[in-house]
């Protein structure tokens, strides 16, 4: 699809790096599949994939993480 920041290229698929702040807790998700604008360095994340990374988030902050940094693994 074409990029809806810039306008200027289509979206490719690859991966990003999803950083979320939840309850004082600071999550790092790496190799997280999107499609990623190769203009602009927009990334897309799927509504499936965004909604376990923020459960996933949920989780660690209610477990007391404070900081964590993991690679992202598809819920089977
Ligand atoms: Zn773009």
């Amino acid at each position: 699809m074409k990029c809806v920041i810039c306008k200027q290229a289509e979206t490719r698929a690859g991966t990003t790096t999803v950083t979320l702040e939840r309850r004082g807790a600071t999550l790092v998700f790496k190799h997280v599949p999107a499609y990623v604008c190769p203009n602009c360095g927009e990334d897309y994340v799927s509504d499936a994939v965004a909604t376990e990374l923020l459960q996933s988030a949920e989780a660690l902050a209610a477990s007391g993480t404070q900081v964590d940094i993991r690679s992202y693994a598809p819920a089977l």
